[in-house]
């Protein structure tokens, strides 16, 4: 039973064709009427604070039957549209749909997780932070995370998934080994390699287009108690780019279990700056340790250990001293701390209160994500974080490289041409215009950094993409645009699913 219906009534509601909407889908579904306002908001906005499109409905399905029957319901009209709503953390208003039905996936997750001993079934709607919570009852957790876990599990899937444990196990994506999915006819199936392996692939990574991911099931493996986490600072990208491919091209019992790494400005910015790297409030960034002449921007690889209670002291720190004499950051600019797996896990959590406090959380997030090729880094460095990108973006850029081998080319995400590419993410925080830049204005600039790479022919591919036209979707999938649009027309042939992804325009 869908609980409400919560309708957006208009000064201009006289428009019958949306009246007709309403009662089709409220005869269909049995649905009780109500109103909403704070729930309306939210599913016309998401984190990026940029669009705002306000839907007809937002309903909050209880159960998969729900969600089917919604689909089919709407497959009756001759004009709506369903978009899944996770979290709503898209940038660019994906998970909206332009006066059609937005489903609150987070009313599906309650009580949702069910660890057994390999892996876990979780409903699309939990958030990667519940899964962690449940799983470490167990002592078991996910093998492949993101950075941040107030994401949901459909969301993510929908996309990739990365953190530094990608460069292993692959994004989270390649980390689920059945999904139960409602297709756009309205039809409930389960999905994996050997069954429906079709939409399986279809949904990883397929921006919500060819069905709604209603249960993942989820690798896990054993979950080590603490982790030792740790950074180092480079003044040159060819030496942190070497270690990193070092590290990540490691085997397993010889490297690091997670690897990431960002660009920092050489200055006391506290948002962007030296102060950013230490890991601890006791430690500080010694400048003079830097060799004298420093570039504007300087690099930080961020690494980290598993190990349990039960490993003595001394082993760690005999393995970590190991491995980091291989390593060529500056000497003695590195910062160490040991902290719970889950307070490791859970780390962006703290960025977040701090930005809830001073405003920034609920600013405009004009982000920008890419895979750019091992091959075009180097000039990638050079001309956007050295020169365009000196002062930073008041807020993260991550770099780190990830190994295309552990994607699954069967899935929809698109990837640079090289097996090693560098995620590059451009995490804008600034205040709200006129405090901070106008949105247009970093907007343009994020827009300067695509054209720029396309001009120079560069090997890469945007991250959670948005573009607006065919042409432009059709340059991005490349090779892989005529099985997209057939999986569109096999699963969803009326393009009922994911408006706001703007590739297909609904059909009769
Ligand atoms: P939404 O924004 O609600 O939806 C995204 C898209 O997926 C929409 O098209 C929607 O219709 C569709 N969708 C949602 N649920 C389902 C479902 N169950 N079935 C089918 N389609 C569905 N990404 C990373 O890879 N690594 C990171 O470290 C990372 N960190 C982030 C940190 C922050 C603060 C933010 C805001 C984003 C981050 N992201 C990261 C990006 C994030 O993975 C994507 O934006 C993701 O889509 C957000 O999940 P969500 O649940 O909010 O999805």
């Amino acid at each position: 039973m869908i609980a409400y219906l919560e309708r957006f009534v208009h000064e201009n509601d006289a428009e019958s064709n949306q009246d007709d909407d309403v009662s089709t889908i409220s005869n269909a579904l049995e649905l009780k009427s109500t109103i909403d306002a704070a729930a309306a908001v939210s599913a016309s906005k998401d984190f990026g604070g940029i669009y705002s499109v306000e839907p007809l409905a937002f309903l909050k399905p209880s159960s998969t039957e729900d969600v089917a029957r919604l689909i089919r319901a709407a497959s009756s009209s001759p004009n709506l549209t369903v978009a899944a709503r996770g979290n709503g953390h898209s940038i660019n208003g994906q998970a909206m749909a332009d006066r059609g039905i937005v489903l609150d996936m987070r009313s599906l997750a309650t009580g949702s997780i069910h660890v057994g001993s390999a892996y876990a079934d979780v409903s699309g709607g939990a958030l990667w932070e519940e899964v962690l919570k449940r799983c470490l009852e167990f002592g078991l957790a996910p093998r492949s995370w993101t950075d941040y876990l107030s994401l949901t599990v459909g969301g993510t899937l929908s996309n990739g998934g990365v953190s530094g444990q990608a460069f292993r196990y692959g994004p989270q994506t390649s980390n689920v080994t059945e999904l139960e999915v409602v297709n756009g006819k309205g039809e409930t199936l389960i999905c994996s390699e050997s069954e429906n392996p079709d939409l399986f692939f279809g949904s990883l990574g397929g921006l919500g287009q060819f069905g709604i991911i209603t249960r993942a099931r989820i690798l896990l493996q054993p979950a080590p108690d603490m982790v030792r986490w740790i950074r180092l600072v480079y003044t040159e990208f060819e030496d942190f780019t070497r270690d990193a491919e070092f590290l990540v091209t490691r085997s397993e019992n010889d490297s690091f279990d997670y690897v990431e790494g960002f660009v920092f400005s050489n200055n006391d910015n506290p948002l962007t700056g030296r102060p950013t790297v230490p890991l601890h409030p006791t430690q500080e960034f010694d400048p003079n340790l830097l060799p004298r002449c420093t570039g504007s921007v300087l690099y930080c690889l961020e690494l980290a250990l598993h190990y349990n209670n039960t490993d003595h002291p001394s082993t760690v720190d005999t393995a970590v001293t190991r491995q980091l004499a291989r390593l060529g950051f500056v000497e003695r600019l590195e910062f160490q701390v040991d902290l719970s797996y889950m307070e490791f896990l859970l780390r962006v959590k703290r960025a977040e209160e701090d930005a809830k406090a001073n405003g920034m959380w609920d600013a405009p997030h004009p982000w920008l994500n890419l895979f750019v090729s091992k091959s075009d880094v180097a000039e990638f460095d050079r001309v956007v974080f050295k020169n365009l990108l000196k002062e930073g973006v008041g807020g993260p850029m991550l770099i780190y490289p990830l190994l295309r081998s552990k994607w699954d080319n069967r899935t929809s995400t698109v990837l640079p041409d090289g097996e090693i590419f560098y995620l590059v993410a451009l995490l804008r925080f600034s205040p709200a215009y006129p405090k901070g830049p106008s949105v247009d204005k970093l907007i343009d600039q994020n827009k300067d950094i695509v054209n720029y790479c396309f001009a120079k022919g560069f090997d890469f591919k945007l991250y959670l993409p948005h573009y607006r036209t065919e042409k432009e979707w059709k340059r991005h999938f490349g090779n892989q645009w005529s099985r997209f649009v057939q999986r569109k027309l096999n699963f969803d042939p009326k393009a009922i699913l994911a408006p706001g992804q703007k590739i297909f325009s609904r059909r009769i």
